[in-house]
């Protein structure tokens, strides 16, 4: 075992650096006026060093353990650590720059190397495994939330191997090395297998339907690379988005086959050889750390807990989702004047094509008439904010005087509903960083910057980040309705940051795990819907006149379109993951010949083989979980959102938009955060365990 002694660093920090002491800017914001891409670096290293230095201490308490000198210390130390790096993680997607991107290089390995060593102390183990054993003997009584902090982090030890031995955790570290290197060339051979299935239109009447925007993309594509024509390149998804606007079947069959072939044509960009062998060695690093399979090992950490648990969801919701997208699927052969008898007579390549012109006949909306109803400060002010004052009693202040990281960065003092008589003392902040940048990645997300918590008095301060589009100086931010589920859904996780109340700070607001986190935020969604917040906000932003009635009707209505479909694809995606991860080492296929036949047999198996319906992602591009860290763990999104559609439903049996119901949601489960089993929490706010019928009548699927 190595000591965390062995390496020596520069322990000392510069006393002007702006990370050597806890800001004393309200709510400890960090003081983004102070901070400059130098001064990451060498406060990570001397927070690493410090954080050691304090974990020593704690390993080598001559003091039998308690509560006090091991678990909380534990959560007391590495705060310098903290403020660097919550700083250095929230700057790098939002406001990046090729020296913040050495940094992160440099960074990442010491990072993860000192919270292994944390993880391999073997006498830190001994002292928390101490703990846990007084515990389980009933000699040590802790209060609910400390339990739950112990049972989390002596899982922590044991999925790090420190109770192997020396050889199995040799075998370990060289499983945990290459099952990364394996990932990192997947994502790679990926890549290249993409440009290389890009296709080439060289007759410009093969591109009809296709818009002008999206046809100067295709051109500059094809100049980039040399070559003349028109180049049509590859997302990462089976079913290509340009497939519902081209009218020419056969360039959407030439499209469709293109797609479905990456990784599996042979030669270089061939991804079957690297993902058996990640299968393999997933689940030989599971079994070695006393998992059935890789799957198991995902949802033990997780809320489904059990992969019986996961399989059981996806096989309730299956049926309902193949059953309804047969049911589409007659819909469009009839659409296409083709037999109606089967799903057959759809191809898949045309499905988005027929889908889109049964869209547009039935709902005609588009977002160009939309968006003189959707401004920005409207959507905010007279709508997420809105909704969280009725359901929470919170209120906003915008905070000029107190610096961002960005100067598009706005700052939000938030304040509760103050007790009467006593004086309204702040929350948190809450940081909105809603525009487009070229130094920050695509996507939305929330972060936090401090973490709630009574331990160290610390209050909220959060983050959102989206990808709005800024107008010229001076022009309203029109936003389309996307965008505006988006800002109500990242705010739902900036809730669940601001009105967290524990103790520890590990267990703060969305420290939760994956498969719950996009619980609360999928829930916030509905206030973008609920029509006393819906007609607040989506007033015309020079007339002032409300968004017509029907409108809101219609785009109701067409949420629900095209649900079976997606539900399947998704599902069947879901599945595979599952399928892969459910293996014993000698279980999985050794030829890459096998490899396609496997996923066709699962697929069966679980009754989702349908021609017209491919999966979202097939096996060979599935970059979720074989390039990225969501192996296992694909389920996620459909288990958050049985409990999101179970819990509008609770909602909707209680009242609505209520300040009783945003209290008891508040109290009963965003306050909680992960101070104990987030079911638990779901199950006391619900008064049961989530059921999918709610889910399954939104999706249309019923
Ligand atoms: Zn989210």
């Amino acid at each position: 075992m190595t000591s965390i002694h062995e390496t020596t660093v520069s322990s000392e920090l510069d006393p002007a650096n702006p990370f050597a002491a806890p800001s004393t800017l309200p709510y400890e914001l960090p003081d983004f006026s102070a901070i400059r891409e130098e001064h990451y670096e060498p406060a990570v290293v001397a927070g690493m060093a410090a954080h050691r230095a304090e974990v020593e201490a704690i390993a080598t308490n001559p003091e039998p353990a308690t509560v006090e000198n091991t678990l909380e210390a534990l959560e007391r130390a590495g705060q310098l650590l903290g403020r660097a790096t919550t700083a250095f993680y929230n700057q790098l997607p939002s406001d990046s720059t090729p020296g913040l991107e050495d940094i992160q290089e440099r960074l990442a390995p010491q990072l993860a190397a000192h919270q292994d060593a944390i993880l391999m102390d073997a006498r830190l183990h001994a002292r928390v495994q101490t703990l846990a054993d007084a515990a389980a003997a009933g000699t040590l009584t802790l209060e609910p939330d400390t339990a739950h902090l112990l049972e989390k982090l002596m899982t922590q030890f044991k999925r790090s191997g420190i109770a192997l031995s020396e050889a199995d955790q040799a075998r370990l570290r060289a499983l945990n090395s290459r099952i990364t290197s394996l990932q990192a060339g997947f994502g790679r051979k990926l890549l290249a297998g993409a440009n290389e299935a890009s296709v080439l239109v060289t007759d410009e009447a093969e591109l009809a339907g296709l818009s002008s925007g999206a046809k100067a993309g295709a051109r500059a594509a094809a100049e980039a690379r040399g070559q003349e024509g028109w180049l049509l390149e590859m997302q990462l998804f089976t079913h290509q988005s340009v497939l519902a606007s081209l009218e020419d079947a056969g360039l959407r069959a030439r499209i469709q086959e293109a797609s479905r072939t990456r990784g599996a044509t042979g030669g270089d960009n061939d991804t079957r050889e690297v993902l058996l062998e990640l299968a393999r060695l997933r689940a030989e690093h599971a079994q070695l750390l006393g998992y059935e399979h890789h799957a198991a090992y995902v949802a033990a950490d997780a809320t489904a807990g059990t992969t019986a648990a996961v399989n059981e969801m996806l096989a309730r919701l299956a049926p309902a989702a193949v059953a309804n997208a047969r049911r589409e699927a007659r819909e469009l052969a009839t659409v296409s004047g083709a037999s109606a008898d089967e799903v057959g007579s759809v191809a898949a390549a045309d499905w988005s094509h027929l889908s889109e012109a049964v869209r547009k006949e039935r709902f005609n909306l588009d977002d160009a008439a939309l968006r003189p109803y959707l401004e920005l400060e409207r959507v905010v002010h007279d709508g997420v904010f809105k909704a969280a004052g009725l359901l929470f009693g919170l209120s906003f202040t915008e905070r000029h005087d107190l610096p961002g990281y960005h100067p598009d960065v706005r700052v939000f003092e938030v304040f509760d509903a103050p007790d009467p008589g006593e004086p309204n003392t702040g929350l948190g902040l809450f940081l909105a960083d809603w525009y487009t940048r070229e130094s920050k990645r695509g996507g939305a997300w929330m972060d936090s910057l401090v973490h709630q918590n009574h331990l160290l008095g610390q209050k909220p301060v959060v983050v959102n980040n989206l990808n709005i589009v800024k107008p010229p100086a001076g022009e309203p931010t029109l936003l389309v309705w996307d965008e505006v589920t988006t800002l109500f859904h990242e705010f739902g996780h900036a809730l669940h940051g601001l009105l967290s109340d524990v103790r520890y700070p590990s267990q703060s607001g969305t420290s939760v795990p994956r498969d719950f986190v996009e619980y609360p935020s999928q829930v916030n969604e509905m206030w973008s819907w609920e029509p006393q917040i819906l007609r607040s906000f989506a007033v015309h932003h020079a007339t002032g006149e409300p968004m017509p009635a029907d409108w809101v009707d219609t785009m109701l209505a067409s949420r629900i379109w095209g649900e079976g479909f997606a539900t399947t694809e998704y599902l069947a995606a879901a599945l595979l993951d599952q399928a892969w991860h459910q293996l014993a080492p000698s279980d999985v296929p050794t030829s890459v010949d096998d490899v396609l036949p496997f996923e066709a047999a699962a697929l069966a198996a679980a009754g989702v083989d349908l021609d017209a319906v491919p999966p979202r992602y097939r096996t060979t591009y599935f970059n979720h979980i074989f390039g990225g860290g969501y192996s296992a763990g694909y389920y996620s999104y459909i288990w958050s959102e049985v409990l999101d559609a179970d819990t509008v439903e609770w909602y909707a049996e209680n009242g609505g938009l209520t300040r009783e119901n945003g209290e008891a949601f508040r109290r009963k489960l965003l306050a909680r955060g992960g101070s104990q089993d987030p079911l638990a929490s779901f199950e006391d706010l619900r008064g049961r365990p989530a059921e999918i019928g709610p889910l399954l009548e939104r999706r249309g699927l019923v």
